[in-house]
């Protein structure tokens, strides 16, 4: 262990009533600092050191500069009246570093905090994030540890929407059989993987570049979908998320229905095609929609779970809500925007719905489906959005607490309507400081939500190891990871939760729950391309 900072002009005795300062000295390469400040016996400087050196050992490095500083701890001293003065006075000069600064944390420590800090000491310094006992290093190492979690789960989170989108955005259609190559050529078949089954997008909503760069909606048969999960089955996949722009639009086309919410009404479907599907290819495709396709995918053997996204608020029929509820393979997950709370600002974003309209789908949707986790997107700052219109969105986050909230500030691509027509007039510290506020919001709710699930034992597919542990997600798409030295990759397995964070949960395993395997034979397609290859 580094020593973390010296000692100047300490008594060299311990429990001697001296006051001494004593600051962190060294410079450190680390990416991340921290900065002691003790004061009194060298019973405090042993504290200090013993903080140091945990913290060093989640990756904080010293510092003698306040403003490099990520962490801040006080270690205090009442012994002396003039020690205490000076503590006081050196919170209170930190007090600037500390506000405005989400990322900084401040720790007060020692004899001002006692064994439990007191309901005063708590209402006089809002500005401390963590109150230590003497020698209790424990609750700032935790803080610091689940700041990271959290911040290592955003990340990864933002990293996968942000595939998934570009896989939304970016595809071209391609044949079955190029998209089974690509997999099989790519090195590790994935676990999870997705399957585009409607490209481009009619619907034009203001804001967005898709339907000029990826052009009219067209669906892929229902045929070809099946074959292509079928050839990613047969390499090992157990997950597939069916993509679509307004993936509840799937077959539209077929029927020659191309326009959008305000021409176009959402399929109701009959009563023959309601039917489970054995072979897709047998049934008459212009009259699919998306519960039936999620039927003919549902019938593949050795598939275990179904997902589909992104839903248009317009299109979710209770076909498809039925279809998630009635099929055991299909995820009790729905992912359907509001992209904002104002029914001005969706007007402006020609979206075809209003506030209510969302809340109404969102408690029908939580109706039909028992234990359903919902997702969102939302944009903030769109054209003209004003203060007022900003609370709506806030409000109706408030309320309906869903699981899920991908949040985005907005700005203007070229070539879209509201690039052309509309004034990028909401500045970006506003769209900053709004952004901030949704997402803290949204952090307490999911946290709320997560925390529902400590001591319950819950399904997890478990997709791959990360840092020592394995990872993977319940039916309603929470990440969880698991200490376990079995092999779990690809396995579906019990977890009893033991740990909840907003992003993430941690779970003991329970036991392996995966299907009986069965023999899986990919399509004569898929055979004849790895023969070629
Ligand atoms: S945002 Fe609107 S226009 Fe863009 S892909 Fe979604 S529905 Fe289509």
């Amino acid at each position: 262990m580094t020593q973390p900072h010296q000692v100047a002009g300490a008594h060299p005795v311990a429990n001697l009533v001296e006051t001494h300062e004593t600051a962190t000295d060294k410079a450190s390469n680390a990416e991340r600092k921290y900065h002691i400040w003790t004061i009194g016996c060298q019973m405090n400087i042993a504290d200090s050191n013993h903080v140091a050196a945990e913290l060093e050992k989640i990756g904080y490095g010293p510092t003698n500069k306040l403003d490099d500083a990520d962490v801040v701890v006080l270690n205090t001293c009442v012994v002396r009246q003039s020690a205490e003065d000076k503590a006081i006075g050196k919170l209170g000069s930190l007090k600037p570093w500390r506000k405005g600064n989400p990322d900084r944390t401040l720790a007060l420590m020692g004899c001002m905090v006692g064994v439990k800090p007191s309901q005063q000491l708590l209402d006089a310094y809002p500005e401390v994030d963590v109150f230590m006992a003497p020698s209790e290093a424990t609750p700032l190492v935790n803080r610091l540890r689940q700041a990271e979690i959290d911040a290592e789960m955003a990340h990864m989170e933002r990293q996968q929407i942000a595939a998934r989108f570009r896989l939304q955005d970016e595809l071209q259609p391609v044949g079955t059989q190029q998209s089974i190559k690509h997999l099989a050529l790519s090195g590790q078949v994935p676990v999870a993987a997705h399957v585009p089954i409607v490209y481009g997008c009619s619907h034009a909503c203001t804001f967005c570049i898709i339907p000029f760069r990826r052009g009219v909606e067209r669906s892929r048969s229902v045929a070809e979908i099946v074959n292509e999960v079928r050839g990613l089955v047969a390499q090992g996949v157990r997950e597939v998320t069916l993509l679509g722009q307004i993936v509840d639009r799937y077959g539209y086309d077929l029927r020659g229905e191309m326009g959008n919410s305000a021409t176009v009404a959402p399929y109701l479907g009959s009563a023959e095609n309601n039917l489970p599907l054995v072979d897709a290819t047998l049934q008459d495709e212009a009259a699919y929609d998306l519960a039936d396709l999620l039927r003919a995918v549902h019938e593949i053997e050795g598939l275990w779970r179904i997902r589909f996204l992104t839903s248009h608020p317009n299109y979710m029929t209770d076909r498809i809500l039925h279809a998630v509820r009635d099929l055991p393979k299909v995820c009790e997950h729905i992912e359907v925007p509001i992209q904002a709370g104002d029914d001005e600002v969706l007007e402006r974003m020609k979206r075809g719905y209003t506030n209510a309209d969302y809340r109404q789908l969102v408690a029908h949707i939580r109706q039909t489906i028992p234990n359903v986790a919902i997702h969102t997107d939302i944009i903030i700052g769109f054209c003209g959005e004003s203060d007022e219109q900003f609370e709506k969105t806030m409000e109706v986050l408030g309320d309906l607490k869903l699981d899920k909230a991908h949040i985005a500030r907005y700005s203007p691509r070229p070539g879209t309507v509201s690039a052309r027509r509309m004034s990028d007039d909401v500045t970006e510290e506003v769209k900053v400081a709004r952004f901030a506020r949704l997402e803290a919001l949204q952090e307490q709710v999911c946290a709320e939500i997560n925390q529902r699930s400590l001591g319950e034992t819950v399904e997890v597919l478990v997709e791959e190891l990360h840092k020592d542990k394995w990872r993977g997600r319940t039916r309603t798409n929470k990440l969880v990871f698991i200490d376990s030295p079995l092999p779990l990759r690809g396995r579906l397995v019990e977890v009893e939760i033991t740990w909840t964070g907003p992003w993430s949960m941690q779970g003991r395993f329970v036991r392996d729950v995966s299907p009986l395997p069965v023999k899986i034979t990919a399509p004569k397609t898929t055979i004849s391309l790895f023969a070629a290859d």
